[in-house]
C-alpha cells in the first residue's frame, strides 16, 4: 500500500481527539475519527487520546471497540495511547484492579501520579530517539509507568519516572504531544504505521 492511502484513526469517543486530528494534519498524515468498529476497519493505525480513562474504556465496551481494537492490535495495527489512552492500553492500573482496560502493553501505570499540587505542567523532555532539541511535553493530571515489563522500551523519563514507552507496534505517552507545535512524536507514530504497512 502506498503512503498516500495511509489513514490514522483517532478514537473519538471522549477526550481531546480534535487536537490529535489537527496534529496529524500538521505533520502531513491523514487522520479520521473512529467511533465504530466499521470505522476502525478503515484505518491502519489508531491513536487513543487523553481524557478520562474510565469513561473512554466504558464507551469502547459499549460500541464493541475494545474487542475490535484488541484484534487489530494482535494483527499488528500500531496503537498510540496518550495519557488516559496509555492507561487504557496498560496491563495493570495501580490501585484500580477492577478498572476495565485493553491490557495490551506490558506495563503497570499509576493514574494522576504526579500529585494534586502539580495537576498540570509543561517541560522540555529529553527523548533520545527523537534527537535534539528536547520535546515540549504537556502533562495534565498525568499518569506514569511504575513497572516496565518484558519487551517494553523506555523512550523517556522525567525525574526518574517513565513517561514514554514502546512495545513493538504499541506506543504510550503520559503527556500530550498534540497540545504543542512539536509534531515529532506524531511523525514517529506515522512512521511506525508506514513501516508495518510496507512489511505487508
Ligand atoms: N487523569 C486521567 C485518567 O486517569 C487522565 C488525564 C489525561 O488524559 N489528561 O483517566
Amino acid at each position: 500500500m502506498e503512503g498516500e492511502h495511509l489513514t490514522i484513526g483517532v478514537l473519538a469517543l471522549q477526550g481531546d481527539f480534535d487536537a490529535h486530528l489537527r496534529a496529524l494534519q500538521r505533520c502531513g498524515a491523514k487522520g479520521c475519527e473512529v467511533r465504530t468498529v466499521q470505522q476502525l476497519e478503515q484505518v491502519q493505525g489508531l491513536i487513543i487520546p487523553g481524557g478520562e480513562s474510565t469513561t473512554i474504556i466504558k464507551l469502547m465496551q459499549r460500541y464493541g471497540l475494545d474487542e475490535a481494537i484488541r484484534r487489530r492490535a494482535a494483527e499488528g495495527m500500531p496503537v498510540y495511547g496518550t495519557c488516559a489512552g496509555m492507561i487504557v492500553l496498560a496491563h495493570d492500573i495501580e490501585g484500580y484492579p477492577q478498572q476495565p482496560r485493553l491490557g495490551l502493553m506490558n506495563v503497570t501505570v499509576a493514574r494522576n501520579a504526579f500529585g494534586r499540587q502539580v495537576d498540570s505542567f509543561e517541560v522540555d523532555l529529553s527523548v533520545p530517539r527523537l534527537g535534539e532539541p528536547p520535546l515540549r511535553a504537556v502533562f495534565i493530571r498525568a499518569p506514569y509507568v511504575t513497572r516496565v515489563g518484558e519487551g517494553v522500551e523506555v523512550l523517556a523519563q522525567l525525574d526518574g519516572k517513565v513517561v514514554l514507552v514502546q512495545q513493538g507496534t504499541l506506543l504510550g505517552s503520559a503527556f500530550h504531544p498534540e497540545l504543542t507545535d512539536d509534531m515529532r512524536l506524531h511523525q514517529y507514530f506515522a512512521e511506525m504505521v508506514q513501516g508495518t504497512i510496507e512489511q505487508q
